[in-house]
């Protein structure tokens, strides 16, 4: 028979929303479990350097997220490695069920499962994911030591991305649809000052070409937006970073969503359209999308489910 667990507050996510979430649920004396899914401490272990968590003028990305997990663990949220496959929002207790086959049954659930990498959606791109095409600087620059890279994309991820890869490529070529940049201004700053880093402006990636055997990529076609002009560049490494979209899977279908798929909130709020489930982080947000502000909705989340456990104690009470 499956091994059931019984919370008062199940947390799904361990990035910074979930990991503030447990912090002050523990505190609230609620016991909370949470649940890390398949990417302990969310995507800020994909980065490096992190300059805007307030005291800290510097920390690296992994190691301000472990420190955010014990932070939960020493307050006394029950950290569990695992994956939550689905979530039946239909009665209370709500029933979550999960990867290891364990059942999570819970008066309150937060949803933390924050934002994944988007792709570009080319056949070619498919085919060289993981053999010449990322998607996290972090995870593969290593292994173009010496070579020539391209990134596509104009926000802050693609900038930091391609900072990061002239620590190990000869040269970065930064491939961008507009001609102008949306990340931070210091990010820009440091681009183009960076004489490894050439952007391409008004060009979209067409296709990834490489060698079938072994597979591996030798370069990129890419189209001038308006002259629809195509220029080949030659490159080893082709990391895409063209922006998160919400980890939604669990709800898209029982919570009500806008913008692509955000999980809509209460305005100033982090409840949802089920009462006792709430959000938050990058799964309910499409404008900030920073670590404060998400640990800030974790924070939010937490004492919204305390209110809500405190009422439903009143009402049966
Ligand atoms: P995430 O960090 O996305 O974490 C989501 C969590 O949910 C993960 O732990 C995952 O395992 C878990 N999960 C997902 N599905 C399930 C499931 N089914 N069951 C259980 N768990 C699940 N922001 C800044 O403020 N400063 C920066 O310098 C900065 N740098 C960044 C660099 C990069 C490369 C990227 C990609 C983002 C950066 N950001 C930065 C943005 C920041 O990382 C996010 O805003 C923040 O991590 C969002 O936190 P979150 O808790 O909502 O979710
Ligand atoms: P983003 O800000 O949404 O930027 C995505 C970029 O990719 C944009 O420049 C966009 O072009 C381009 N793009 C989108 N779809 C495309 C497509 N199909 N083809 C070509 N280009 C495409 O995403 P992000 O850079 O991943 O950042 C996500 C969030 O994390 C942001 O809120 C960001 O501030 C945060 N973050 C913060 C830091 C930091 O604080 N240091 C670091 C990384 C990320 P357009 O400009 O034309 O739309």
């Amino acid at each position: 028979m499956a091994d059931t667990r019984h919370t008062k507050v199940l947390i799904i996510g361990s990035g910074p929303a979930g990991y503030t979430a447990g912090v002050y649920a523990s505190r609230a004396m609620l016991e909370p479990i949470l649940v890390q899914g398949m990417e302990p401490g969310g995507q800020l272990t994909t980065t490096t350097e992190v300059e805007n968590w307030p005291g800290h003028s510097e920390i690296q990305g992994p190691d301000l997220m472990v420190n955010m997990e014990a932070h939960a663990r020493a307050m006394g949220t029950e950290i569990i490695s695992d994956l939550i496959t689905s979530i039946d929002m239909s009665k209370r207790p709500f029933t979550a069920q999960s990867d290891s086959g364990t059942v999570y049954t819970a008066d309150a659930v937060i949803l933390a499962t924050g934002a994944r990498a988007k792709w570009l959606g080319l056949e070619s791109e498919e085919k060289f994911k993981g053999f010449g095409v990322s998607a996290c600087a972090t995870c593969d620059g290593f292994f173009y030591r010496g070579q020539e890279i391209v990134v596509i994309g104009g926000g802050n991820t693609a900038v930091e991305e391609a900072l990061f890869l002239t620590n190990f490529a000869s040269k970065v070529t930064l491939i961008h649809r507009r001609d102008e940049l949306r990340s931070e201004k210091i990010l820009e700053d440091r681009l183009m000052k960076n004489e490894k880093i050439e952007p391409l402006w008004l060009h979209e990636l067409v296709e990834v070409v490489g060698d079938e055997n072994p597979l591996g990529v030798t370069g990129v076609r890419a189209k001038h937006v308006k002259t629809g002009e195509i220029t080949e560049i030659p490159c080893k490494g082709v990391f895409v970073a063209i922006g998160h979209a919400p980890a939604n899977e669990l709800v898209k279908d029982t919570l009500e969503t806008h913008m692509g798929g955000y999980v809509v909130t209460k305005p100033d709020s982090t409840e949802t359209s089920v009462p006792g489930i709430f959000a938050a982080g990058d799964l309910t947000d499409h404008k900030y999308r920073q670590a404060v502000t998400s640990a800030g909705m974790g924070c939010m989340a937490a004492l919204e489910a305390e209110r809500f456990l405190a009422e439903q104690g009143g009402e049966e009470g």
